[in-house]
């Protein structure tokens, strides 16, 4: 990568070359289609540029649901040489007036509906709202041709603060540079590239004529945007690499279904509970979804049931999954297809430009196949959590190691596995009990559909393990007997509650303990 550039606008820019090619399909408010080349993506973006060029290395925020203009004032802050920082366009308007007081941007970008919420809950500083009634041809007509010539950033500039999903606590701005993003994107397309380098020269023809006849792969967008999955592997890794990306501004099972067949999406990627939701709730019989090649799943452990169902259903398509985190812009293991297959229980392959490791809790280096707290290095570390020195010091050492929190081994061929978060492990009279691995075991009950484990304080064990379950047609005792027969019997939960509506989630779709762990003592009163 010597010559790589050090301004992820380098790449952004590169996308120009597609330019008749559909590139964002959204939806209005009122549902109204809207569709865009990449010609007049980038003329809408160059309008947006000169009403940031003032704000050149200062930060802007994006407080929007995922729509067109979300990627639009994305890629015009970037070109402006701002820091854009993404704001969880569903939390409330105190909560996100807190997080913008603590980011101090010099403008936020919001819709109607947040520039609202956030006015109301107290926000003085400065708004532009981008979602006018939309018009290419006016676009096209008041484009600023090409914008003015763009002082290159540095690779260790920061680019973006992107905020943790707040699973173990509050959620802290990852500082991310111009160098982690360029990694992030380019790791996860490493072995697609070099397969077609090695295509290009063994047909004798340019890359460039190879990419031009290729069939245009097609993205459907349901993260969001303002997580690191959404902004690098469901937004700019497709659009990179000329992808139509179908935006959905908020998760709906049937909705997905239908735009998977309209729009002939090929690259499905999500959080596994919308995997979950595509299998239960959504009507299938009328549909074809038999253009999807690849089904991506991140974030969260995949269920070894739920890969063989999704496999069922659509078994042309590859399946892949990866491991990543907001601290390391992405994916940091990712496995697809057959190598995917090969171990559907590993969260993926460690990327060819991570460093990882393993180590004991006095940070000694363990081997291959040992247990310990997963450690990373490379150019996709964040520089830092924005505003929190001691948070930083705590997970990012002087030699560039990150520690994850996670719990996990390496295997000889570069597996991860999961264990568990380190702060999800219950200590229950002296003994380890991992949380993931009990929600493994309660997953394979075919009546559960939902489940989280978790500790609640006990006089006796110091803590003690408990599960809700959204589940029917089963008993408390059957529950708890099915883990106590299938893991140790101290890994059994001591009490299980029933859920008659879905486990709490938080914006990104992973289950909240937080919310789930103090309205224990009501969910078990009820029964
Ligand atoms: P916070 O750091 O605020 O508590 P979070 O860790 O959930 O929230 P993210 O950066 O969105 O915020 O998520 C990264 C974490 O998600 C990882 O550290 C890991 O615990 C979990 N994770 C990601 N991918 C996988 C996977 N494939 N299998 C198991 N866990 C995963
Ligand atoms: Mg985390």
């Amino acid at each position: 990568f010597v010559n790589a550039p050090d301004d992820l606008n380098h790449l952004i820019e590169s996308a120009r070359r597609f330019g008749e090619r559909t590139c964002v399909v959204d939806f209005d408010s009122d549902g109204a289609e809207r569709r865009l080349t990449f010609t007049q993506f980038f003329d809408w973006r160059d309008q947006l540029v000169p009403m940031l060029h003032a704000h050149r290395g200062e930060r802007v925020a994006i407080c929007m649901r995922n729509r067109a203009e979300w990627l639009v004032g994305f890629l015009a802050i970037m070109r402006a040489g701002g820091i854009a920082v993404l704001m969880n366009s569903r939390a409330s308007g105190p909560e996100l007036v807190a997080m913008l007081e603590d980011t101090a941007p010099a403008v936020v970008l919001v819709d109607a509906e947040r520039g609202q919420a956030i006015r109301a809950a107290g926000w003085q500083g400065r708004m532009l709202d981008l979602t006018h009634p939309f018009d290419p041809d006016e676009i096209a007509r008041r484009s600023a041709g090409p914008v003015s010539a763009h002082e290159d950033a540095a690779g260790d500039d920061p680019c973006t603060i992107l905020f943790t999903s707040g699973t173990t606590g509050r959620a802290k701005g990852a500082v991310l540079s111009h160098r982690n993003m360029i990694t992030g994107l380019l790791n996860t397309q490493l072995s697609g590239m070099m397969v077609l380098h090695n295509m290009a020269r063994t047909m004798g023809l340019p890359v460039e004529t190879l990419i031009a006849n290729l069939p245009q792969a097609a993205s459907l967008l349901v993260y969001p945007l303002f997580h690191v999955s959404g902004l690098i592997s469901a937004f700019l890794s497709p659009f990179l690499a000329g992808s139509k990306v179908v935006v959905m501004r908020r998760w709906d099972a049937q909705e997905a279904v239908r735009l998977i067949a309209r729009e002939g999406i090929s690259l499905f990627s999500a959080v596994p509970a919308m995997l979950w939701d595509l299998l239960h709730r959504a009507e299938l019989s009328d549909v074809d979804i038999a253009s999807l090649r690849n089904i991506g799943s991140g974030g969260q452990a995949l269920p070894v049931n739920l890969v063989e169902a999704v496999h069922a259903m659509c078994p042309q398509a590859q399946i892949g999954t990866g491991y990543g985190m907001t601290e390391c812009t992405g994916a940091i293991a990712q496995s697809v297809g057959p190598d995917f297959m090969r171990r559907p229980a590993a969260a993926g392959r460690v990327l060819p430009l991570v460093d990882a490791r393993i180590e004991d809790a006095d940070g000694r280096v363990l081997g291959t196949g040992e247990l310990g707290e997963i450690v990373v290095r490379g150019a996709q570390i964040m520089l830092g959590y924005w505003n929190r020195p001691e948070d930083t010091a705590a997970v990012l050492s002087p030699d560039g190691w990150l520690r994850t929190g996670d719990v996990g081994l390496i295997d000889e061929e570069g597996y991860v596995f999961i264990v568990d978060r380190k702060k999800d492990m219950v200590i229950s009279g002296g003994e380890n009990i991992y949380c993931a691995e009990v929600e493994r075991a309660l997953g394979e009950l075919p009546q559960i559909r939902e489940c989280a484990a978790f500790g609640i304080p006990d006089e006796r064990l110091g803590e003690r393990l408990v599960a809700v379950v959204v589940a029917e047609g089963i008993g408390e005792d059957e529950v708890i007997e099915w883990v106590a027969q299938r893991l140790a019997r101290y890994k059994a939960p001591a009490r299980v509650a029933f859920s008659a509506t879905t486990l709490p989630r938080n914006a990104v779709g992973k289950v909240d303990k937080n919310i789930l762990r103090p309205a224990w003592p009501t969910l078990i009163g009820e029964q």
